[in-house]
């Protein structure tokens, strides 16, 4: 069934390129150019993702994501923005947008994403796969980096799991208690960080001191799967 997406998007320019582009991509696009409609329509929840710009005429979308959460709707949501400084990038985390595209981007990238968002990926159906030199087993949870092999916990998998998704993609410390905790709240713990630990050590032997373990910590937000030192 094809993917159902609203952009609400003011520029007439960008809103054609992604309309066109989500749409020879498959997907069905609804288009809105203005934040109260946008509100609207993502109120009545008929969508299976919303692309969001935050400089928007009516509402911005910062406190469009904002009323939409408080009432509870969960549909996946991409913030594109040109406010890129992190302190944006982090209160769109914060009022609960699940990722977050620099202006101007690739269409390919924002496809990619909707894709990863909603669990679409042809290589979600693959039993073993492999990113940045680690090899993940999704019937036995078995792990293989460099010379080192492990069986994974179901959090520790999933953990993993999550991040090989988007390789290169910044998950927040928010983004993983949701998906692998289901924790809609902080609980104020390190959980993410001691999971991270345990991954680590489960993989990253003496033999294999010399590489640097593909799971890279990034301070004060989170972690990814950093595929750049790989050879
Ligand atoms: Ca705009």
């Amino acid at each position: 069934m094809a993917m159902r997406i609203l952009l609400i998007e003011d520029e007439p320019k960008i809103a054609s390129f992604v309309c066109q582009g989500l749409r020879a991509a498959g997907m069905v696009v609804d288009h809105i150019d203005n934040g109260m409609d946008g509100l609207t329509s993502v109120l009545q929840a008929q969508h299976d993702l919303v692309v969001l710009d935050i400089m928007l005429p009516g509402m911005d979308g910062f406190e469009l994501l904002r009323q939409v959460r408080s009432v509870g709707i969960a549909t996946p949501l991409i913030v594109l923005s040109a406010k890129t400084d992190l302190p944006d990038r982090l209160l769109g985390f914060d009022l609960g947008a699940n990722d977050y595209l620099a202006k101007p981007f690739f269409i390919e990238e924002l496809i990619a994403r909707i894709r990863s968002l909603l669990g679409r990926n042809a290589s979600h159906n693959e039993e073993i796969f492999s990113v940045a030199g680690i090899t993940l087993n999704r019937l036995t949870r078995k792990a293989d980096w460099q010379d080192q092999s492990a069986v994974l916990s179901q959090r520790e998998f999933m953990l993993l799991d999550y991040l090989m998704r988007s390789p290169g993609y910044i998950f927040s410390r928010k983004q993983i208690l949701q998906h692998v905790w289901n924790f809609n709240f902080d609980p104020q713990t390190n959980v993410v960080d001691v999971c991270v630990q345990r991954i680590k050590r489960k993989l990253a032997s003496e033999k294999s001191s010399k590489a640097v373990f593909p799971i890279e910590s990034i301070r004060g937000v989170g972690y990814r799967i950093n595929q750049e030192g790989m050879s």
